[in-house]
């Protein structure tokens, strides 16, 4: 399995991890405990997120992060609309959320 990337979410460095075979488990993305560091969790991808599809999985996993982080109690149903409505929200406003996410990285 390759570590294409890490996302910051809290006080968590998530490992994110390319992972085909995830797909024999009929998945296309998981966020589940990572048995490399037991206290740690990680997310795997069956493919990088270079398209809508893998984009949307990629962020429902961090949705699943945010809400276990938190307790947000989201649970499958609240992920699922809220990777719908971010999906949405990134698509129709690219440039606003360009400008947006530029204001917080520089913060
Ligand atoms: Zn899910």
């Amino acid at each position: 399995m390759e570590e294409i990337d890490r996302i910051r979410v809290g006080a968590n460095n998530i490992p994110v991890y390319l992972d085909p075979q995830l797909r024999d488990e009929g998945l296309f993305a998981k966020y589940e405990e990572n048995p490399d560091f037991p206290t740690g969790f990680r997310i795997r991808l069956v493919r990088p997120p270079k398209d809508l599809i893998g984009a949307q999985a990629y962020i429902h996993e961090i949705l699943h992060a945010l809400d276990e982080s938190y307790g947000l109690e989201l649970g499958e149903p609240g992920v699922r609309t809220y990777e719908q409505l971010l999906c949405c929200l990134f698509r129709d406003n690219p440039k606003t959320l360009n400008n947006l996410l530029k204001r917080c990285a520089d913060s």
